[in-house]
């Protein structure tokens, strides 16, 4: 008898294995929002942001003392995250390899928030093959001074381009300055495939209207303009995941839209942390059921 494990309820509530410290100390100062609300929002949250998070390689932004001290983008363990923060393997560019964290359950994204995180973001493919790309995201970097209804626009116009060509498409508020236009694919292509459509994608974006768009990194050349930052979609990139928290002032969160509601958003970040109730009521609304899900492969360009 003395082998018997007490059985674990099915599904038992993430805090009952997670334990956060110092829920008390404050991550955001301007709106005073704590570690222990943090840790309450991704709870709350996970059942949303999970189909986008789980079984992905991530990689973290850290602020273990709050978003104005010191943060760090993290990529690989440092052995601390505990059982609930897995590790996947990945071939490196030189040949060595590396562990990436990746995590499946509201467990993992509190293990990493106990850890001092507050963004997650995503390669655009899964552990299961990491090869795979099933994500695309054009990531609207809007020059200093450019109005949001520009960069409204410009997502849009990237909508409709990429309709024309027959694929489904879906924006995201990043929480911070911009707009992504997220397009899922199905596994079955190569990381070179992915990185070249993108890239050819937004280049002819900017060939056909130089005056708003730029395709290339050169801070230079994007004055006054919409840098369509394409290069989320090497493999190794990352782009920060659909509801995860920014480290940015007001704890805002990146946010699926749906493309009608898209005019009326007044900037990037209309949602905060303290708005988890809101966000989960959203997403069972008409024009955000099936946000980001669709069957398609990349057609020739
Ligand atoms: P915004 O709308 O304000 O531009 P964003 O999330 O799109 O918000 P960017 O700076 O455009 O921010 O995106 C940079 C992307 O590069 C992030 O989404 C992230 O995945 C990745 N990234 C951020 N910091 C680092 C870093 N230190 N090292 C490598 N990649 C990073
Ligand atoms: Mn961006
Ligand atoms: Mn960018």
């Amino acid at each position: 008898a003395r082998d018997v494990v007490p059985e674990k309820p099915a599904q038992a509530p993430a805090t009952e294995t997670v334990k956060i410290t110092n829920r008390d100390r404050v991550i955001f100062d301007e709106g005073g929002q704590t570690k222990g609300e943090l840790a309450d929002y991704y709870e709350a949250i996970a059942g949303l942001m999970l189909p986008w998070a789980a079984g992905r390689p991530v990689s973290l932004v850290r602020c273990p003392q709050g978003r104005a001290k010191k943060c760090f983008f993290q990529k690989h363990d440092s052995g601390s995250f505990g059982p609930d923060v897995h590790h996947v393997p990945i071939t490196e560019k030189d040949g060595g390899t590396e562990d990436y964290l990746y995590i499946e359950n509201a467990a993992g994204l509190l293990a990493c928030v106990q850890m001092g995180t507050i963004e997650f973001h995503g390669w655009g493919s899964k552990v299961a093959d990491v090869e795979a790309p099933d994500r695309m995201v054009f990531d609207l970097d809007p020059d200093e001074g450019l109005d949001f209804a520009d960069v409204k626009q410009a997502a849009k116009d990237i909508h409709d381009r990429l309709a024309d060509i027959g694929l489904t498409s879906f924006a995201m508020l990043s929480g911070g300055k911009g707009v992504h236009v997220v397009v899922p694919l199905t596994p079955g292509h190569s990381w070179d495939a992915h990185k070249d459509f993108s890239k050819r994608f937004a280049e002819a974006l900017s060939q056909a209207e130089p005056d708003r768009f730029v395709a290339t990194m050169s801070k230079a050349k994007r004055k006054g303009k919409i840098f369509i930052d394409y290069l989320r979609n090497q493999r190794g990139s990352t782009a920060v995941l659909p509801y995860s928290a920014r480290a940015r002032a007001g704890a805002p969160v990146a946010v699926p839209i749906a493309w009608d509601e898209l005019n009326a958003m007044k900037d990037a970040h209309p949602f905060s942390i303290d708005a988890a109730k809101k966000l989960i009521e959203r997403a069972s609304s008409k024009g955000l059921a099936g946000w980001g899900f669709a069957e398609q492969s990349l057609p020739d360009l």
